[in-house]
């Protein structure tokens, strides 16, 4: 139920903001009529916090109705208007994931699109396997803004009533998704490892208590049941080209003084470390067992002659071997080269989350119990200090 109280000064502010034209002013007071889906955009925007919304109990609210799996399509970030922007490899990776979940539960497999223009996004998007594209265009959505983005995908999700959300887990998705969640007064699963269907409903499986167990969650009061993954989690499916997705064109009615945050200026980042990890596709990795600095510096030897990157446990960087961006793991980055080479680590659980999707490990330890030999595909059990330089001096003389 939403309700305006005495406070309301008539301002007028909240009746271009909403999505579905549910407001006019009535003797200079805000009125809502049955339009109104309680997406609570006015809430936000009312200066004198004179509008309120009072949910029903999670276990009353209708759930039927609900249907299909809804990707959320992250776009590369340029900041520049004319600018093609791609899209980011986190959502593809997620509609893999969402197939294989809107085919067992026999629903559609929709991409959700937000941008100022769209350069025929729907190919590649039916190609990785959404069935539908809904497609926002819009000339205020030409770079993120939460404010912006959350009103679209609140009101789409209204509209369209989407059993699932997908979102990736990366610094927008991690904006966006907890927004819409409490917008709509639904659960969130943040950092989920696993997607699977249970009885109809999503089964999201992420570490917790530390990465010590694995918690299997269900949300059977919420609709849509939301998640977010980070990248390199899921595998990406093989493309099958031509397959084209149905685009469903979406209007939004988007009022610039939604917009309580403006971008300045953008900065790059003198050591962009993670994000490179995270598309490396050879990554040499050094642990505790690296003893010292300059033992772990031979480290970046070793990864430029493979053309890679390095990373680090958690260990190695509390030590101050490497900076925090180039940590792999549950609080780090999680990573899926096609080569992972680790030096003098153990494996710790919080570890292995983070690169346990590379194609190919090579592990060096000196202890042949190191769980880290668990997912090796290739283990050498012996001293990192000896066996690096001479993998360096080997690869030198290769050359
Ligand atoms: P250690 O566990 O101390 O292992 C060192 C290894 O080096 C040993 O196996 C030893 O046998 C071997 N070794 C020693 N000398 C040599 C040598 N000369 N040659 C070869 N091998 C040698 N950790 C992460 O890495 N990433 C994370 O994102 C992360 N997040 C965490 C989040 C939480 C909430 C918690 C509680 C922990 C997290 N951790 C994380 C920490 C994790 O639990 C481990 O403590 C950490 O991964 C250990 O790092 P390590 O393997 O380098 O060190
Ligand atoms: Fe409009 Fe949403 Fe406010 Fe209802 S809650 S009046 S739909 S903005
Ligand atoms: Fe009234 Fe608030 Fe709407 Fe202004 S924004 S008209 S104060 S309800």
């Amino acid at each position: 139920m939403i309700e305006v109280s005495k406070k309301c000064i008539g301002c007028n502010k909240c009746v271009p903001v909403c999505p579905f034209a549910a407001i006019s002013m009535i003797d200079k007071k805000a009125v809502m009529n049955e339009a109104c889906t309680l997406c609570g955009v006015c809430v936000q925007i009312c200066p004198v916090q004179a509008i309120t919304i009072t949910r029903e109990e999670a276990s009353a609210r209708d759930l039927s109705g609900h249907r299909g799996v809804w990707v959320y399509v992250e776009l590369t970030e340029t900041g520049e208007k004319t600018q093609v922007k791609k899209i980011k490899q986190v959502a593809l990776e997620l509609l893999g994931a969402g197939r294989r979940l809107a085919d067992e539960l026999g629903e559609d497999l929709c991409a959700v699109l937000l941008a100022d223009k769209n350069h025929n996004y729907e190919k590649e998007l039916g190609a990785y396997g959404a069935d539908k594209v809904y497609m926002v265009e819009h000339d205020e959505l030409f770079e993120y803004n939460t404010d912006i983005f959350s009103t679209v995908i609140v009101s789409l999700v209204t509209r369209h009533k989407p059993s699932i959300m997908l979102y990736g887990a990366t610094i927008q998705g991690r904006d966006l998704a907890p927004r819409v969640a409490s917008t709509l007064y639904v659960g969130l699963t943040a950092d989920c490892t696993a997607l699977a269907i249970k009885n109809g409903l999503l089964l999201q499986s992420r570490p917790a208590f530390g990465g010590n167990i694995m918690a299997d969650i269900l949300a059977p009061n919420s609709r849509p049941q939301m998640s977010t993954v980070r990248p390199n989690v899921m595998k990406m499916a093989e493309p099958v080209h031509g397959r084209s997705a149905l685009v469903v064109r979406e209007s939004a009615k988007l009022d610039p003084s939604l917009r309580r945050v403006k971008v300045l200026e953008r900065m790059i980042a003198h050591d962009a470390g993670a994000v490179k990890i995270e598309t490396a596709k050879v990554i040499v990795s050094g642990g505790r067992g690296m003893k010292t600095r300059e033992r772990f510096r031979q480290l970046e030897e070793l990864s430029k002659l493979l053309g890679g990157v390095v990373g680090a446990s958690r260990a190695a960087v509390d030590l101050g071997f490497k900076d925090k961006t180039h940590q792999v793991g549950q609080s780090g980055t999680t990573v899926s080269p096609k080569l992972y080479l680790s030096f003098g680590i153990s494996g710790a659980v919080q570890h292995i989350v983070g690169m346990k999707a590379s194609d190919v490990i090579v592990a060096v330890n000196k202890d042949p119990n190191a769980p880290i030999f668990n997912v090796a595909k290739y283990g050498i059990v012996g001293d990192a200090h000896e066996i690096v330089p001479k993998l360096i001096e080997a690869l030198k003389k290769g050359k």
